[in-house]
């Protein structure tokens, strides 16, 4: 069992703690909000009040918070994670972030002696309650061995993509599929609906044919047809439309570094932009079909 330090403790953060007690580590945690601290204590992780205190004795480091920018000021402030971890500590990002500020943090990590992966997850706040994550990790083979024992405690599916980045980098595609692929469900089952063709039918036969796919039958944008979509909890997330549009901006800009052309990507980020001007960002990222159908 290890000592495990978890700062970040919110719609993903919290029930990977969970995952994390429930296999025996001991779980020390860091949060901004204090009360997100105390409800993750509840279950028997042990709260801190600085990153130094939770840094000083763990063998292993997660972080799991919302942007880059948060990433790169819980590692590199003078009271972060570098100045504060005992080389040979094993730091591992989960959070969706871009692939140069990865690669630049793995690389001041290491020269403090410090090992690093980046773990970003796929399968929402559903996956990480149940224990079911897909994890695509970067970093080399010895900590991505180290680490994977840790990371089945939060998840089915865990693939070494490659070196620092390279999981950042397959989180980033894998959103924009995921942003497009809203969008087209959402358009089908508006559509469908002023053909005179109900959303039942459609999801009946689609869920079995080619159009097929996670955005339709395991998160529908419309109420009734998933039990665990957010659809039926007006919306609430699960995975905010304000993180969905970071993580499309993420996928534009990797296209652009990498002159990529990928113009669905960057139709799926405008109306996300759309969505979230229209003060809608706290809400599920599956509320867009609301827009699209026309609704306020
Ligand atoms: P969240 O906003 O619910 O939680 C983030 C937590 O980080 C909050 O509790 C916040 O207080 C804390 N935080 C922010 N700055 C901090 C700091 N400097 N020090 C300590 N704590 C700080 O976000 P989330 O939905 O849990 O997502 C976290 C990451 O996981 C994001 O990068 C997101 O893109 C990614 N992700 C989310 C989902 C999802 O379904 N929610 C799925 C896959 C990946």
């Amino acid at each position: 069992m290890k000592s495990i330090g978890f700062i970040g403790l919110g719609h993903m953060g919290t029930p990977m703690v969970k995952s994390l007690l429930k296999q025996g580590h001991q779980v020390k945690i860091f949060d901004v909000v204090a009360d997100a601290v105390a409800a993750c204590a509840e279950d028997g992780a042990i709260p801190t009040l600085s990153l130094s205190e939770l840094a000083n004795d763990a063998e292993v480091i997660f972080t799991m918070l919302p942007t880059g920018q948060d990433v790169e000021n819980v590692w590199l402030n003078q009271a972060g994670l570098l100045n504060h971890a005992k080389p040979g500590t094993l730091l591992i990002d989960s959070s969706s972030i871009d692939v140069q500020t990865t690669r630049r943090l793995a690389d001041l990590a290491e020269k403090k002696g410090l090992h690093v992966l980046d773990a970003p997850v796929s399968g929402g706040v559903a996956g990480a309650k149940a224990g079911t994550l897909t994890f695509m990790v970067g970093g080399n083979e010895e900590d991505f061995l180290t680490a994977k024992p840790i990371l089945a405690s939060m998840g089915t599916t865990i693939v070494h993509a490659g070196p620092h980045g390279n999981g950042q980098a397959a989180k980033i595609c894998n959103n924009m599929i995921l942003g497009i692929s809203m969008i087209a469900v959402s358009e089908a089952f508006t559509l469908a609906k002023k053909l005179g063709l109900s959303a039942e039918k459609l999801f009946e036969i689609s869920s079995h044919a080619s159009g097929q796919c996670w955005s339709m039958t395991s998160y529908c944008p419309v109420p009734g047809l998933v039990a665990t979509s957010p659809a039926n909890y007006n919306y609430a997330p699960g995975f905010t439309a304000q993180m969905m549009l970071k993580d499309l901006y993420l996928s534009q800009q990797a296209a652009q570094m990498s002159h990529t052309s990928t113009p669905l990507g960057a139709l799926a980020t405008e109306l996300y932009n759309l969505f979230v001007n229209q003060q809608h960002g706290q809400l599920d990222f599956s509320a867009i079909i609301n827009m699209i159908a026309g609704k306020e």
